[in-house]
């Protein structure tokens, strides 16, 4: 049986557990998490500049809302925060409104991987929007730094040199979060798709070629030396949204397992 979970698996409306029931696959000890990222037809998230780049419309942004509204973390790493500054706010009122009805909180937890703790206090997910913010640091991060960013949001040193991302996903499993939906940027998503933490892959595929070998692409860090070692892929779902397409994506945990190079295991 495939190892992989979907994000169904982690819906609301699970069955009460039955006394003496036998669970034969305990479920993982982290949310589901999955990646949304949009991308020009030649696989390019940024220019050659790395800002952010309009690569979909105004459809994709409600579906990218309907997301975050669904999700109970957005995370990203440092260098979407100082490249992009997002707020990483859910944008619809009626979404807030609805998160609100059902007793949580505007918008979702943002959580910060940032090793150094170099986020800006004016970050604009520090600054915008009600919600809780995490940032993720390990112990490279400078006490001053941690002290000034503990005033604003929760601290949580985990890992020597990087974030040890098996263990804020767990850290996050504990304090009851479910579902974790990451914005970027390619270092990340290569952290997380080769340490087989992410569930599901939606891509957004525009209708424009960016080019540029240092523009950043869908997924950055080492990659994988050959085809048979790389991360395997269902396609779930297609959609024609704006002018481009969004594809929704299963990333298959048992193909890659045992050869996925955990470049990033030096937390
Ligand atoms: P990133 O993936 O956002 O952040 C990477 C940084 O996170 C690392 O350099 C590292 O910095 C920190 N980090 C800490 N622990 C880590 C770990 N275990 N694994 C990976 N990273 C870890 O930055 P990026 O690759 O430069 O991507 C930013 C680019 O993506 C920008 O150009 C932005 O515009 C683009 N972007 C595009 C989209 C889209 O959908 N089109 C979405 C988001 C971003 P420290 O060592 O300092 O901690």
């Amino acid at each position: 049986m495939a190892n992989y979970v979907t994000l169904a698996d982690f819906t609301a409306n699970e069955p009460e557990e039955q006394e003496g029931e036998v669970h034969e696959a305990p479920r993982p000890e982290r949310p589901v998490l999955f990646i949304n990222a949009a991308m020009s037809a030649d696989g390019k998230i940024a220019t050659i500049q790395r800002k952010q780049t309009r690569i979909s419309g105004a459809n994709d942004f409600d579906r990218v809302d309907a997301l975050r509204a669904e999700s109970d973390v957005i995370m990203v790493g440092i260098g979407t925060v100082l490249a992009d500054n997002p707020s990483l706010t859910v944008k619809a009122v009626q979404r807030r409104e609805a998160r609100k009805k059902a007793g949580k909180e505007e918008n979702p937890w943002r959580v910060v991987v940032d090793s150094k703790a170099r986020t800006p206090l004016d970050a604009e997910l520090l600054q915008k929007g009600e919600g809780k913010r995490l940032i993720a640091v390990s112990q490279q991060a400078i006490l001053e730094d941690i002290d000034q960013l503990g005033k604003v949001a929760e601290i949580l040193v985990c890992g020597t040199e990087r974030v040890d991302l098996k263990r804020l996903l767990h850290e996050l499993w504990l304090r009851g979060v479910r579902r974790v939906m990451v914005e970027g940027g390619a270092e990340l998503n290569w952290s997380l798709l080769s340490q087989q933490l992410v569930d599901e892959l939606y891509t957004y595929v525009g209708n424009m070629i960016l080019g540029g070998e240092t523009a950043p692409t869908l997924v950055g860090g080492a990659g994988f030396e050959d085809a048979a070692a790389g991360v395997k892929l269902e396609l779930l779902d297609t959609e024609r949204v704006d002018e481009g397409m969004v594809l929704r994506w299963r990333v298959l945990h048992e193909a890659a397992a045992g050869v996925a190079k955990e470049q990033d295991a030096t937390a």
